[in-house]
């Protein structure tokens, strides 16, 4: 039964994106108005230096130009996105894990049209998941529920070289072919097992006016397979369906939207019900899916578990390592209500209390901290859906434009679509 509604799911999703898969926006530039420049990467090559040496990687992602004129015709470029994601290395400390890396902030690019040169020096965000099993996580201090385990993260200090070809203007026609090499330094250190990297790619690139951000799903349930009967994962279209929409009324402000794969199972019962963090750390070790938030569903969670993460949690937040625990209690609490500790909206009540709850948990996926300030993750808005709500209700009903413009995740690739919402608060 999960199998099919996951599948349903991935159908949808799938046909939403190839409906206006036809969409891009091209046309000519106008003065004052920005075009993007982007494309998605694979099968990059690159060397690792590690803490035992070079090792040999390839990097998937993202890569993303913002071009715009100033008067007399001068065009100005910024590199706006560089996410780079690998599978992993070895190092002396142990795999890496997944890397994940992305621009700390847009910077200026520069691009000669008569020789087609392009180059930019950047800051990224370096993060890999053995940094977590080393150092665990940051301490937040959130209020009432700890349902957001936020990483340490590294910086690198890189350089953008390449060549486009000459004479580009914004707004042409067709594909671009960009040939370039990135070179990255560790600048601030936290583990120091990756010291140096540098890859080489090739990438097609396409103009656009409004891109839209994409994040990839992987929802993980408990059970043999598709056709289990007994298998966990109930909740999950439903909570999943919310996302879309909670996440959709971005539109207006940020292009935003969710692919959801076809479910993986783990076939151990001893996972249906979850007693400690532990076990759920351990449940997150059996699922790895390097280019997708994994949400794993399980049947429920101890009450202290329940209640201490508000029935589910995101590790890693804002990071290619990002994972979501969560259960399909989220959809049946029991009654009565176990949770009343920590009960912000008033009476716990039971029943299926919590449908926007993994539209929450995406937000921490996508790098959002609880209210107001971010503590090293991003800012979101009070009364917000990241203002945490416990097990006992649900997260508020209300999208801000500060939530869509900081969601961030260097999973995030360009996709094409139409983006019609608009964010209930206004920052
Ligand atoms: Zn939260």
């Amino acid at each position: 039964m999960s199998g099919v509604r996951g599948r349903r799911t991935w159908v949808a999703a799938a046909a939403l994106l190839l409906a206006v898969a036809g969409l891009w926006v091209v046309g000519q530039c106008r003065q004052g108005q920005q075009y993007y420049l982007i494309g998605n990467l694979d099968k990059a090559v690159a060397t690792v230096t590690t803490d035992r040496g070079d090792r040999q990687a390839t990097f998937f992602g993202t890569i993303g130009f913002r071009v715009g004129t100033e008067a007399k015709g001068q065009l100005v470029w910024h590199l706006v996105r560089l996410n780079l994601v690998s599978e992993g290395v070895s190092t002396a400390k142990g795999d890496s894990g997944t890397i994940g890396i992305a621009l700390a902030a847009l910077v200026k690019a520069t691009y000669s049209p008569r020789t087609g040169q392009l180059g930019a020096e950047f800051q990224s965000t370096l993060h890999y998941e053995l940094i977590d099993r080393v150092k665990g996580y940051r301490q937040l201090g959130v209020k009432g529920e700890q349902d957001l385990f936020a990483p340490y993260t590294e910086g690198v200090a890189g350089k953008i070289t390449g060549a486009l070809p000459e004479g580009l203007q914004p707004g042409g026609k067709g594909d671009i072919y960009f040939q370039g090499e990135v070179s990255m330094e560790l600048s601030s250190r936290v583990l120091g097992a990756l010291r140096r990297i540098h890859l080489v790619f090739r990438v097609r690139l396409k103009w656009i006016l409004r891109p839209l951000d994409v994040l990839k799903i992987q929802p993980v349930f408990i059970g043999s397979g598709p056709s289990d009967p007994n298998a966990t994962g109930t909740a999950f279209t439903e909570l999943m369906k919310h996302a879309h929409e909670m996440w959709g009324r971005c539109g207006t402000v940020r292009c935003l939207g969710f692919y959801v794969n076809s479910p993986i199972y783990v076939n151990n019962n001893a996972y249906r019900v979850l007693n400690s963090a532990a076990e759920a750390a351990a449940l997150r070790g059996e699922v790895d899916v390097s280019d997708a938030v994994e949400v794993f569903v399980v049947e429920r969670m101890s009450t202290s578990l329940t209640c201490s993460w508000g029935g589910g949690a995101c590790s890693s937040s804002g990071t290619a390592s990002a994972k979501i625990v969560t259960s399909d209690q989220q959809l049946a609490v029991p009654c009565p209500c176990p949770c009343t500790s920590y009960c912000p909206c008033g009476s716990c009540i039971c029943g299926p209390v919590n449908p926007y709850h993994l539209a929450h948990e995406l937000g921490h996926a996508l790098d959002l901290a609880h209210p107001p300030s971010g503590s090293g993750l991003a800012d979101s808005t009070v009364g917000s859906i990241m203002e945490p709500s416990g097990f006992c209700c649900d997260n508020p009903d209300l999208q801000s434009a500060k939530n869509c413009r900081n969601a961030f995740n260097p999973l995030l690739y360009w996709g094409a679509g139409v983006c019609t919402g608009t964010p209930d608060i206004m920052d």
